[in-house]
């Protein structure tokens, strides 16, 4: 045992003086690129070359506040809606989201993602793409859905699959048009759709003159009975390809119903020259 305590103290003192002079060049070398870094650095920024040589975490700026996640906001806080505590898991899947925080005027509290309607024979319709909406907006979409659309559908001989939803939730100016007055989409409060998908696969169009029109006539007076806007071909140039609901509310309660239900020839014909516009549409 001493001898080979002795053999390690001899060895000792010259390991520690090899260590040392090591550690010398070591702290040399990085000493004498960081005072050529330093003089480079008076004449050009250089944070990348010095993050690189001293590998330190820069210090957080005092402006940057930590991002709330979805869990801190709402709606766990604020107690439910009575529109929330009416849209059940039975008639929808439609989770809460955080309220929408602009920009601009498009700020919108209890909204919901609408997933898909549920119908009494526990059967899903679904919204593709979820669409963003305010909670009043959802129910009005959600017994659209079950007292209106499914029963028209019925009369196709189809079972109704999904709606396409083609627009909600979107800040912007009605049509699209910048500095237009704001977009009932941009209050969560409409949605555009272009079709609706059967269970066979079949694609029903709505502005599809060759879709049956007792169909498309139906659905028209049903959905214009249930949405205070209702805009679709004919109305203004904006929605040849698809129909516009949304629940704007106007003084006395005025009511905006502009879809022409158009028969299979009235497309061939307007294309060479301009179609009248209806005795009913509004200027
Ligand atoms: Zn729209």
């Amino acid at each position: 045992m001493p001898r080979l305590f002795a053999g390690i103290g001899d060895a000792m003192p010259i390991g520690r003086y090899k260590v040392a002079i090591l550690a010398d060049i070591a702290t040399v070398k990085p000493l004498r690129a960081l005072i050529i870094l330093a003089a480079l650095c008076a004449f050009a920024p250089c944070e990348f070359a010095a993050a690189r040589v001293i590998p330190l975490p820069r210090p957080r700026p005092p402006e940057i506040s930590p991002i709330p996640s979805a869990q801190d906001a709402t709606p766990e806080e604020a107690p439910p809606s009575a529109c929330r505590l009416r849209l059940t898991a039975e008639l929808a899947v439609a989770p809460s989201l955080p309220a929408l925080a602009g920009p601009g005027e498009c700020v919108v509290d209890d909204v919901v993602r609408l997933e898909a309607v549920r119908l009494a024979d526990k059967t899903q319709v679904a919204v593709t793409p979820p669409a963003i909406v305010r909670c009043s907006f959802a129910e009005a979409i959600v017994h659209w859905v079950r007292d209106d659309v499914v029963p028209a559908v019925r009369s196709l001989e189809g079972a109704l699959k999904s709606i396409d939803n083609y627009a909600a939730y979107d800040c912007r100016g009605r049509n699209r048009i910048i500095g237009a007055r704001l977009s009932e989409h941009g209050k969560a409060n409409a949605l555009d759709i272009r079709s609706f998908k059967l269970a066979n696969g079949t694609v029903v169009e709505l502005t599809d003159a060759t879709v049956a029109k007792d169909f498309r006539e139906r659905l028209r007076k049903d959905t214009c009975a249930r949405f205070s806007t209702v805009l679709g071909p004919g109305s203004d140039g904006y929605h040849e390809n698809h129909v516009h609901v949304d629940l704007a509310e106007r003084v006395g309660g005025h009511r905006m119903c502009q879809w022409e239900v158009r028969e299979p020839g009235d497309e061939a014909a307007q294309v060479p020259l301009p179609r009248p516009r209806p005795a009913s549409a509004k200027p």
